[in-house]
């Protein structure tokens, strides 16, 4: 018999392509076709057949509260009775702007944008409008959005130019991408040898974490801080994920680094079309209306948005406790997939199982997983009530909603998928 998730599955297949408004929806990675959602509550999500999972994929990161916490979910409804948008300024995005400084409080300036592709898109635009050069450094396995220039994962060596990943991408576009590999500093190194005075910016997400989690070595953060200043180039840090995760003020007050500039999502918009790039007065002022490089927005700082963001902001930064909450849970699962003998790495309360043997801290590692073993794992997590992304390269994301019970179940149901595998 089918179900009804199957059913609309169907259905939807007709008129979006896939059937899903974003490829990894799909659940291709793990063979089966996916839920489809009728509502969430704190940790658990429901399906329209009525079965319900603790959730570790939190919208992908942004319900770090869980899901419709009360404070994001009144203040969203009030505004609502104010109008959805006015394309003009309100109080509130000012607010929000401090919120998000106080994260940040060597950064002075911030700009609201939609998504996490249009912050970083548009941080590196600034990037290279600053510095006056076109090339940019990127990690392999680190994704930064679907924006052009973007998507390159591999190239046919570090030195030469990158291909594109996407189909409808024109080479040019990607021809500015240099490509080197995370946790290695001499593919770095080579980089900047390679192309002295023309890297505008080194682009990294300071915890990956679209690889499966894997953390930043011991000084690479460092490193990355130290060439980029010494060559007159920017760091930006993509905080799309880490940002108000690690620490209220995300990876960098968690490794105590500085970087250029930061791009937020996820968190930030409380579970709204929110993101943004911050950078210091000196570079944020070469942004229109002040400066040359143009960026702008229909719905950008959107009245709605905004207040999800405000609250949930406010909310984290009220019980910094929070932190040390989530972080306790995810090394619970830490120990329950160690004690299975599956690897993990966990950065605070973002973590990813890997279906291999030894360390993996490097894109090359995660590309040695068994991804057939990791999607048995999902099926069986699935079935066993837990609901993980559908991916072998992806994080799990805790929220502060999931319990005490939902942290025995899980284990269980860990042991339990791990040991039918
Ligand atoms: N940067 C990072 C580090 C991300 O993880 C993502 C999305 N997962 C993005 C950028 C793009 O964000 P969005 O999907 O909101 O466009």
């Amino acid at each position: 018999m089918s179900t009804k998730s199957e059913g609309l599955f169907n259905d939807a297949r007709t008129v979006i392509p896939g059937g899903v408004n974003s490829p990894v929806r799909a659940f291709r990675a793990v063979n089966r076709d996916p839920l489809f959602i009728r509502n969430a509550k704190g940790s658990h999500i429901f399906d329209v057949d009525g079965n319900e999972y603790i959730d570790y994929v939190c919208s992908w990161g942004p319900m770090i509260l869980g899901h419709a916490y009360a404070p994001v979910i009144e203040a969203v409804k009030k505004a609502c009775d104010n109008g959805l948008s006015y394309g003009a300024p309100t109080e509130n995005e000012t607010v929000l702007a401090k919120l998000i400084l106080e994260a940040v409080p060597f950064m002075d300036k911030v700009r609201l944008v939609n998504s996490g592709t249009e912050a970083v898109m548009s941080a590196i635009r600034v990037a290279r409008g600053y510095t006056g050069k076109d090339k940019i450094i990127k990690f392999r396995g680190n994704y930064h959005g679907h924006s052009d220039g973007l998507l390159v994962t591999a190239g046919s060596g570090l030195l030469t130019e990158s291909n594109p990943d996407s189909a409808g991408v024109p080479k040019g576009y990607t021809a500015t991408t240099l490509l080197a590999d995370y946790n290695d500093k001499d593919s770095v190194e080579a980089l900047f040898n390679a192309n002295k005075g023309k890297i505008a910016a080194v682009i990294v997400e300071p915890v990956s974490a679209n690889m499966g989690v894997v953390p930043p070595k011991e000084g690479f953060l460092e490193f990355l801080r130290d060439i980029t200043k010494a060559n007159d180039a920017l760091l930006i840090f993509d905080e799309v994920i880490t940002g108000f995760r690690l620490a209220y003020g995300g990876a960098s007050e968690y490794f105590g680094i500085e970087p250029d500039m930061i791009t937020f999502g996820k968190i930030v918009g409380g579970g709204m079309p929110l993101a943004a790039y911050v950078g210091t007065k000196e570079i944020m002022d070469v942004v229109a209306p002040v400066g040359s490089v143009y960026q702008a927005g229909t719905l950008s700082g959107n009245p709605i948005a905004v207040t999800a963001g405000i609250e949930q902001l406010k909310a984290l930064k009220a019980d910094k406790d929070i932190y040390k909450r989530i972080d306790d849970y995810a090394k619970k699962l830490e120990e329950a997939y160690k004690n299975n003998g599956v690897p993990v790495n966990r950065v605070g309360s973002l973590l990813s199982p890997f279906f291999t043997t030894g360390e993996v801290s490097s894109y090359d590692d995660v590309l040695k997983c068994d991804t057939d073993k990791f999607a048995k794992y999902f099926r069986n997590m699935l079935s066993n009530g837990i609901y993980v992304a559908p991916s072998q390269f992806e994080a799990m994301f805790i929220s502060d909603a999931h319990t005490a019970e939902d942290l025995e179940k899980t284990i269980n149901a860990i042991n339990n998928s791990i040991s039918m595998n």
